[in-house]
């Protein structure tokens, strides 16, 4: 086999009507796509799980480990119910917003009395992703009037956001907590929380995952901006949502944290998604704009470990299109010479812990010694994440015993995840490397990590040079 060249940034394509068939799952992986998002918010949990079987089953069939993250709707108020065919606005019209799910003729309604609670006077309410601006000229406890600030149509079930507002929603809901279980029992690699606000939301989705699945927090709420560094932490891998963070935030805005939360994920070492309206012009054009483009490489240059699909490959016209076009991108920018001098520094990294220490070890000898490709034999994918923080010239490989974490780790940004029965001992884990080592046709000095003793999780305590 001739060495394929890696590429480190991944693919994360959203699965839906336009691309779900078992045709289109399968253009779609041998197109490029490393991971699926399969979205809670749409569809039922039958139709889910037909899919995640097609995935999984595509998957093996091309010999690939496919991520799939099922993503939880999360507590996104929603207008209720309107009458007719929507509620048409004026700018400066006045138009009463009242708890419940049905609204009276030329009335708006929201079910959600957490909604009302924290409404005050000159509030901001923005509807349907900031397309309908309206402020709060008066709040009670179960309405608001509104005073809009621009026109346009209402439709039922449109999003609702109280830009920077803390609201005391749970990040579950009863439709969360069954979707989640649901995610688990069908295997999911990772599960994404949307609209996390504090630090308690991400334990308290992980106190339920209890280690069956990987935790995204997706940041979309001005709120876990504030906590990023914690959320991060908690969190197993971070989404830059930048669909609502953009309606919470000033649009302005979601250039600069795209960058902060980056920087913030790599210095932790979390894998970081950056999402939504990459190729947007794609869910009808068969070319993207040029600005898209732009766009995707500034993700790839900035060290991102993942861009993703939304509609473009749910609902558009140019599924595979998009997915081919997202990775000549990126493969664009990675064989950029300049592309590893803009990769943005670990600023003050945190390499105490073992892993991180003999990743840092790893790529300093790597480049030392001019190795091509460093190994981690990884149980549960720590060595791996560790080597990957470290965005080594060096192809990464991880040898992992365990499916699930191989599948994870296709998600992270440069690691080449194999699955191989677990080594018994360092003799055969060096026999193993030397096969990978062959199989891919490399001949010259290659690195490995590892934890002894093998088949013990969260160690990575041995650094090996094999020549
Ligand atoms: P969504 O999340 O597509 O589930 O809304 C991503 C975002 O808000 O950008
Ligand atoms: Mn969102």
């Amino acid at each position: 086999m001739p060495p394929s060249p890696a590429r480190a940034c991944k693919i994360l394509a959203t699965l839906g009507p336009a691309s779900d068939s078992r045709k289109g799952i399968a253009d779609m992986i041998a197109a490029g796509a490393d991971a699926f998002r399969v979205n809670m918010s749409h569809g039922d949990q039958s139709a889910h799980a037909a899919v995640i079987a097609r995935v999984r089953e595509e998957a093996a069939a091309q010999n690939r480990h496919v991520a799939i993250l099922c993503d939880l709707q999360g507590p996104k108020l929603r207008l209720g119910k309107l009458p007719g065919d929507g509620v048409t606005v004026k700018p400066l019209q006045r138009l009463r917003l009242s708890l419940g799910e049905h609204a009276d003729a030329g009335a708006l309604c929201a079910p959600h009395p957490e909604l009302f609670a924290a409404l005050e006077e000159g509030a901001r309410l923005s509807f349907d992703d900031g397309m309908v601006m309206a402020r709060v000229a008066q709040a009670g406890k179960n309405f608001a009037e509104l005073e809009f600030l621009n026109g346009g149509t209402l439709t039922a079930n449109k999003g609702i956001n109280v830009p920077g507002r803390e609201l005391p929603l749970s990040a579950l809901t009863e439709k969360d907590r069954a979707d989640l279980s649901f995610a688990l029992a069908q295997g999911a690699d990772y599960v994404a929380l949307s609209f996390v606000q504090r630090p308690d939301d991400v334990r308290e989705a992980q106190a339920l995952l209890d280690g069956r699945a990987r935790l995204v927090a997706k940041i979309e709420k001005p709120a876990a901006l504030a906590h990023l560094e914690e959320i991060a932490a908690l969190a197993d891998a971070v989404m830059v949502a930048r669909g609502d963070l953009g309606v919470e935030l000033d649009l302005e805005q979601v250039p600069v944290m795209q960058r902060r939360i980056i920087r913030v994920c790599r210095r932790a070492g979390r894998p970081v998604i950056v999402a939504t309206q990459m190729l947007q012009s794609m869910i009808t054009a068969q070319s993207p704009t040029r600005a898209e483009a732009s766009d995707i490489a500034t993700a790839v240059y900035l060290g991102a470990d993942a861009v993703m699909l939304s509609a473009e490959t749910a609902v558009g016209r140019h599924p595979l299109t998009s997915v081919a076009i997202m990775k000549r991108i990126i493969a664009a920018v990675e064989a950029d010479p300049e592309y590893r001098r803009h990769l943005p520094p670990l600023d003050d990294p945190d390499r105490g812990a073992d892993a991180g220490a003999l990743a840092y070890a790893a790529r300093m000898a790597a480049e030392a010694q001019g190795a091509r490709v460093m190994l981690a034999f990884t149980q549960s994918g720590a060595s791996a994440l560790a080597i990957a923080r470290e965005r080594p010239e060096a192809r990464i490989i991880a040898v992992s015993p365990s499916d699930a974490s191989a599948r994870r780790l296709a998600l992270v940004w440069g690691v080449e995840p194999q699955a191989r029965p677990g080594a018994e001992s360092f003799d055969a884990a060096i026999a193993q490397a030397r096969a990978v080592l062959q199989d891919i046709g490399e001949r010259r000095r290659a690195l490995m990590i590892a934890g002894l003793p093998f088949g013990s999780e969260g160690r990575t305590n041995v650094l090996h040079i094999l020549d």
